[in-house]
């Protein structure tokens, strides 16, 4: 047996669980999501699935992941996906 456990979070969207390799961490500076894709910048991240970014849109899953109140810029977030070919 492997003694590493999969660490796993929560999608802020669909909230299913997943893997941190399936999910794509996101922080808030300021009111834009930034991606981060060392894992390593500070600040409260959320975690979502490449394809979910759409329901956390209509959710405001960013929002209340966040616990920010206003609007938050997603264009990083989304033109990072659109080369991923999402
Ligand atoms: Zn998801």
């Amino acid at each position: 047996m492997s003694g590493k456990k999969l660490r796993q979070r929560s999608c802020i969207a669909c909230r299913r669980l997943a893997t941190r390799t399936e999910l794509i961490r996101t922080v808030l500076i300021g009111n834009e999501i930034k991606v981060d894709l060392t894992h390593r910048m500070g600040g409260r991240g959320a975690w979502l699935h490449a394809n979910c970014l759409k329901v956390a849109t209509e959710r405001r899953s960013f929002n209340h992941a966040l616990k920010f109140e206003g609007e938050i810029k997603t264009d990083e977030l989304d033109n990072y996906l659109k080369t991923l070919g999402n």
